[in-house]
């Protein structure tokens, strides 16, 4: 019989233990004597159905026992305690004594077979039912650890997705650089007019490629945290009237016409002008994506108290009522939109929200039902005015002048470099193209080369320790050092800089912003508290590409 089942009898005086032991086997019940408290206090921890002692062992030290033993039930337990009364017993204090304890029964002198195995029965009952109790309670532990630990693997599972994604946005970008080199030499080298269609296509089908890569590195980075805003005073109609050019491809291919209706005065927002200029050309590429060609978009500023309201509306095929609650979710598309939806990874809206959001702002969707068009409302906080403002579309942007001196390519990517290369030479610089950071530094002549531009992954010596190798030639303190990598957040920039790049660009680089910098006299150092103005190149570039 297992040994939960078992009555412990501390009864030590007389001959009461084996008696009662005898009864109880007589009825099929096991029981173990105790002759001590130790003793019962083991046995009990072995397991045990009841107890059963005698009044004689409540004095004050056995009261104490008793009471401490019980303390440490688990809280499934309530361990039913028979008490066996003195021939003179008060039992109006034996009866307060049993309340103080627990879940106690009083048997009384002399004992009645029946009393006994009847309060032993319902002792036993109480106990079952609580072995029971505890079977549920294990099985609900059990069921939380299972829950806990399939809740960790989808945690995992999700933190893996985002690694991944944020590989393979990292991987898609490295062979977009030297198509879109290309690119820019072939239109330069043959300026055919009937070539000009099909330049025209790979560069839209580009754009889009490099949108897409940017949205899913970025849509990666917001959900790891990763996103830092560099805010701003901005004025919001600079912000949006960028949003519109970035966006303006899409819109005129579609013939759609767009009405802009911004208030006079100007709006100040606190604002990151990539992020916010972001935010607004997905929307209206959604808009130019989701209405057919010739429709009507409509881009409205309005401020309302503290607060400015920015619609983009179009008259387009409209999102059903049930798909409304839904288009922020990653990765959702309405399944009837997927004709318009020009390989979209439903990823835009997700990354609008995430991005408002960031700016203590909101954006809500509205439509009144299919082929009624769509309505998408970004709320902001509008910003007290406090020094400069800056235009998001010119607040940097040194003048180009024709590229002159010597500059050195690196990078472990044949095609990128050669196709770099091509480009700068079209520019008028003077070009050396290696493809390992130790001959780039063989060939570097303090002096000579103004400019050395290297990828930042490469074997054997990396972009980095390239970096510090040429910095530590004083010699070399007029060279600009622009690093070109598939990796474009901030820690990375800061690596970069720290390293001794003046500049970091992303992979495919912004070529115009790229010469800019090659030509322009900006010092290349981060003025005290701000940001580089390198960086503020490449921060254009991004908003061009996005
Ligand atoms: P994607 O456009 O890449 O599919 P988004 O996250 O930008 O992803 O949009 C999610 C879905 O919301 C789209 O697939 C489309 O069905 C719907 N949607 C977004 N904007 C509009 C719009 N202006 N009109 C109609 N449907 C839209």
């Amino acid at each position: 019989m297992p040994l939960e089942e078992r009555i412990l009898i501390f009864t030590p005086t007389g001959r009461d233990a084996a008696l009662i032991a005898e009864t109880l086997h007589r009825a099929r019940v096991d029981s173990h004597i105790c002759e001590s408290w130790d003793i019962l206090e083991r046995e009990y921890t072995l397991g045990a159905a009841a107890i059963l002692v005698s009044e004689e062992t409540l004095n004050a030290h056995g009261a104490r026992h008793l009471h401490d033993m019980l303390q440490q039930q688990p809280p499934w337990s309530d361990l039913p305690v028979m008490l066996l009364l003195g021939r003179n017993s008060d039992a109006s204090a034996m009866q307060q004594a049993a309340h103080a304890i627990g879940n106690v029964t009083l048997l009384e002198r002399p004992m009645r077979v029946a009393a006994l195995l009847s309060a032993v029965e319902y002792a036993l009952r109480a106990r079952r039912r609580q072995y029971e109790g505890r079977k549920q309670l294990l099985a609900l532990e059990r069921a939380a650890d299972d829950l806990s630990s399939s809740e960790r693997q989808l945690r995992e599972a999700h933190a893996r997705k985002d690694e991944f994604l944020a590989t393979l946005a990292h991987e898609l970008r490295n062979p977009l650089a030297p198509i879109r080199n290309a690119m820019h030499v072939l239109r330069r080298k043959t300026p055919d007019p009937g070539l000009a269609p099909l330049h025209d296509i790979i560069d839209r089908q580009l754009r889009q490629m490099v949108r897409l890569v940017d949205d899913l590195l970025e849509v990666s980075r917001i959900t790891r945290g990763k996103v830092a805003l560099h805010l701003e005073h901005i004025d919001l109609a600079s912000v949006l009237r960028g949003a519109v050019e970035t966006s303006r491809p899409l819109l005129d291919a579609a013939r759609h016409h767009l009405t802009i209706d911004l208030p006079s005065e100007s709006i100040v927002v606190h604002a990151d002008p990539v992020r916010l200029g972001q935010v607004f050309s997905n929307l209206l590429n959604n808009a130019a994506k989701y209405t057919e060609d010739g429709g009507h978009i409509f881009l409205r500023a309005r401020a309302l108290g503290d607060e400015v309201a920015i619609d983009v509306e179009d008259d387009g095929i409209g999102i059903d009522a049930a798909m409304l609650p839904t288009v922020f979710d990653i990765f959702t598309q309405v399944r009837d939109a997927n004709a318009r939806a020009q390989g979209g990874l439903g990823i835009g809206l997700t990354l609008v929200r995430s991005l408002v959001g960031l700016h203590g702002g909101r954006v809500a969707a509205h439509s009144d039902g299919r082929n009624r068009g769509s309505r998408f409302t970004v709320t902001l906080p509008i910003a007290p005015r406090v020094g400069d403002v800056q235009d998001a579309r010119h607040s940097a942007g040194p003048e180009h002048r024709p590229l002159s001196g010597r500059v050195i390519v690196v990078d472990d990517n044949r095609d990128a470099a050669d196709t770099l290369a091509m480009v700068l030479r079209q520019h008028g610089a003077d070009v050396q193209t290696t493809y390992s950071a130790m001959d780039a530094l063989s060939i570097l002549v303090p002096g000579s080369h103004i400019a050395v531009i290297a990828d930042l992954g490469m074997p054997e010596l990396d972009g980095f320790e390239l970096a510090r190798r040429i910095r530590a030639d004083p010699a070399n303190a007029e060279v600009q050092l622009i690093a070109l990598s598939g990796w474009g957040q901030l820690e990375d920039r800061a690596r970069a800089v720290a390293a001794g790049f003046d500049a970091h660009f992303t992979k495919p680089a912004d070529i115009d912003a790229l010469v800019a910098l090659l030509t322009s006299r900006t010092p290349p150092l981060c003025p005290p508290g701000g940001r580089p103005p390198n960086e503020r190149l490449a921060d254009q570039a991004a908003r061009r590409l996005s």
